[in-house]
């Protein structure tokens, strides 16, 4: 953990635990970085819903090209924390509504996910048409996956039956109809997919490929220029090696030469967890140590209702214990006996577990003793059941060593 992030971690009260704090100063130092390692000509986006915190948004903003936002309460809460960045908007399942607002609110460029989504989109359009304007398009295909791209994802969004994306067969009719001007109010951008999340380097940089091809050989059967090709997100982010890193220069070097390879097109990624996961820990307490059949448990304040993520992914978030020595209660302080306990929330389902058989350190591990969970700056707070058994909401602290100002820290404040 970073220096700001332990000191917190140490100097919060019980009462002001558990907290989610953010480090904006390593956040904006990795965001540089991921920035630095993809060619100028590729156009980097963040997916927010990944974590949408004003704060992440805010500190991104200098390293990104974009925003991409997959609903109209995401894409109302990112226009108003960073309006100057243009916004791609995605997802499935889009209504009228949102669609009235996204064309209302200006909106760069649409990833469409159906026939059904373009002609509601088209109708929309010619009512809030703007002369001389079109609307945007990126048609998201669910297209084939290279087996071997496959393996190692954990969850993939393509290549075999989903609700993501269009299906490849429609893909002539669909571009038929827009370039032969079945649609006057929109305009075929590009191609957008997103097939697959937790892939390294190499089989990210085999999913852009097959895509970039596909797209191309698309525009050459239609006769059509197509000016850019999203690639999507999906960079592998590994909870049981805290410390490893996608190959962000090995993957940005092989988009050189991808894009090196189509001139004419522009190529954006949009990940979100590769983003944010990093600067974000998930500080509590343990408040009990207990032994049950053999096995010992350390219950701490809060749990998978404020940090879902190993829940739903079905890890063991990685975590590091933060000794403490003062004990101010008249109560006896309870204590591990074995060298590996299991750190459980207060949520009364055997399912609150956040880390499974975790080594007790040296020092031993006892209530008061603070446990910090790493990797929680994605899908965590964001993602989590939060009513569930109606405990406190965490403490929220931006740290900012970068502005030792005053307005380093949020204070604590709870958000949601
Ligand atoms: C969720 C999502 C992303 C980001 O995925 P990560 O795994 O967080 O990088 C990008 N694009 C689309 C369309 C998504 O749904």
């Amino acid at each position: 953990m970073t220096p700001a992030v332990y000191e917190r971690a140490l100097s919060l009260t019980s009462g002001e635990l558990p907290s989610y704090l953010y480090d904006l100063a390593a956040l904006r130092e990795h965001a540089a970085a991921v920035r630095a390692a993809l060619p100028d000509r590729v156009e980097l986006y963040y997916a927010a819903k990944a974590n949408p915190e004003p704060e992440i948004l805010s500190a991104l903003t200098p390293y990104l090209d974009g925003i991409e936002v997959a609903s109209g309460g995401e894409l109302a809460h990112v226009a108003m924390a960073v309006p100057d960045l243009p916004l791609a908007f995605g997802g499935p399942g889009k209504t009228p509504e949102e669609l009235t607002e996204a064309l209302a609110a200006g909106v760069a460029r649409f990833h469409v996910e159906s026939a059904r989504e373009l002609r509601m989109l088209a109708h929309l359009a010619e009512r809030t048409a703007v002369p001389g304007r079109r609307v945007g398009v990126l048609l998201r295909f669910n297209l084939p996956l290279a087996e071997e791209s496959l393996r190692g994802s954990a969850l993939s969004m393509g290549g075999r039956p989903t609700p993501f994306g269009i299906d490849p067969s429609e893909a002539d009719e669909l571009v038929r109809a827009l370039s032969g001007g079945e649609y006057p109010h929109l305009e075929l951008w590009g191609i957008h997919a997103h097939l697959a999340s937790g892939l390294g380097a190499t089989a990210q940089l085999a999913v852009a490929e097959s895509v970039v091809t596909w797209a191309v050989g698309l525009a050459g059967r239609h006769d059509i220029v197509l000016r850019e090709v999203n690639v999507g997100g999906g960079m592998a982010v590994d909870y049981d090696h805290p410390q490893a890193r996608f190959d962000w220069p090995a993957y940005g070097a092989g988009l050189a030469r991808l894009s090196a390879a189509h001139p004419g097109l522009r190529l954006r990624v949009e990940p979100g967890r590769a983003l944010t996961a990093y600067c974000g820990w998930y500080a509590t307490e343990v408040l009990d140590v207990k032994s049950s059949h053999g096995e010992e448990f350390a219950v701490v304040r809060g749990g998978t209702h404020h940090l879902r993520t190993p829940a739903t992914k079905g890890h063991d978030q990685p975590c590091a214990v933060l000794p403490v020595s003062d004990w101010p209660h008249p109560w006896p302080r309870a204590a591990a006996r074995l060298d590996r306990i299991t750190v459980a929330g207060q949520l009364c389902t055997p399912k609150d577990v956040l880390a499974r058989r975790v080594l007790v350190p040296d020092s031993g591990l006892r209530a008061g003793d603070r446990v910090v969970f790493a990797l929680a700056g994605a899908y965590a707070w964001n993602i989590s059941h939060h009513d569930f058994l109606m405990h406190p909401r965490p403490g929220f602290h931006f740290l900012d060593g970068a502005r030792a100002d005053g307005a380093e820290d949020a204070g604590g404040s709870v958000s949601g």
